[in-house]
């Protein structure tokens, strides 16, 4: 290998850009040359691209979003597409490609791997949705943002004897709510992994005012159900004003934190050590503070982590 390309696709997250300039950082120090694609694998079937040197990363640990661009291509999914990215890859003399995206990337990584060019996946999200590793890039970040803006939540909430509803990104994943609900002490958490018992819920948002309680917060993972509809039914049940808030993008954006910019750059180092020793159609995870890789096809299938039922435990006993 001696020319290597590196792409972000997918949803952004903090610390994208971190791992770019890790991948090409190493790979410069180990003597390749390094291709930045723009926009993913849009960008990879245009043919757009251009040769980054060590200042191009420069000042890159600390911004948000990915300065490569992402996007979402779902002809990506056809072949003849797949065809024409790899044959723009080798007009370039490029030998083999670094993805940095969530698992719809990696099935795009793989399935080049599988045509014969080596690829390899770095976990980029903030949903710490992804089999194989414990954490992903901008997870840590994006949990920091959504504490920030609970606590502010709180504040104003509590002013009011309030109940707020706050939704948080994680797709099918329960992380971000289950650690941001712990860190800024919410009352109640409503997970994807769990299913919703409105009554408990009501119950539990009652057992509070009775004690007391000025304000009641609670977390709900994005998707598992409309919290405008959730904010009504609470209101209606504890005649108590109910407020609903989705953070949106405020999640995805930001400078990454300390932890995200190590990971990222931890990353995209392992990721050229991996492709200079062969190995290809294989994701970088950590694990129990470690290092690994695993293949893609088994990352997306059989690694998924368990839910943390523990922390669920935890928290229910500190509401
Ligand atoms: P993420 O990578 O964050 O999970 P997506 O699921 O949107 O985000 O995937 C990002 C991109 O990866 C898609 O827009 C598409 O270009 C490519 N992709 C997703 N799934 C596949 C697939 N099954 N085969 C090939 N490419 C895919």
């Amino acid at each position: 290998i001696k020319k290597i390309g590196v792409l972000t696709s997918g949803g952004d997250s903090p610390g994208m850009n971190a791992a770019i300039r890790g991948v090409v950082r190493a790979a410069i120090t180990d003597g390749l040359e390094v291709y930045g694609i723009y926009d993913g694998y849009l960008g990879l079937y245009e043919n757009r691209m251009k040769k980054l040197n060590r200042s191009d990363v420069s000042d890159m640990i600390t911004r948000g979003g990915t300065f490569l661009g992402s996007a979402r291509f779902p002809q990506f999914k056809e072949e003849a597409t797949r065809l024409k990215a790899i044959e723009n890859l080798k007009n370039n003399g490029i030998d083999a490609l670094v993805v940095i995206g969530g698992d719809g990337s990696y099935m795009g990584a793989k399935l080049l791997s599988e045509k014969g060019f080596p690829c390899i996946g770095l976990p980029g999200t903030i949903d710490n949705d992804i089999g194989g590793t414990d954490y992903t890039i901008g997870y840590f970040t994006a949990l920091q943002t959504i504490v920030e803006a609970i606590d502010r939540l709180r504040d104003t909430s509590s002013s009011h004897q309030r109940i707020s509803l706050v939704e948080v990104m994680g797709r099918y994943c329960g992380d971000l709510t289950m650690a941001a609900a712990i860190a800024s002490g919410c009352e109640f958490m409503i997970l994807p992994e769990v299913p919703l018992d409105k009554e408990a819920l009501v119950k539990e948002l009652q057992r509070g005012i009775e004690h007391g309680k000025k304000h009641a917060i609670v977390a709900v993972t994005e998707k598992v159900t409309d919290i405008y509809e959730l904010a009504k039914y609470i209101q209606t049940q504890t005649e108590r004003e109910t407020r609903a808030t989705v953070l949106g993008h405020i999640q995805r954006g930001g400078s990454p934190v300390a932890y995200d910019r190590v990971l990222a750059s931890r990353m995209g180092a392992y990721a050229i050590e991996l492709l200079l020793k062969g190995v290809s159609g294989h994701c970088v995870g950590i694990q129990q503070d470690e290092l690994v890789h695993h293949e893609i096809e088994d990352a997306v299938t059989n690694l998924k982590r368990p839910f943390k039922a523990d922390w669920l435990k935890t928290a229910e006993k500190l509401f």
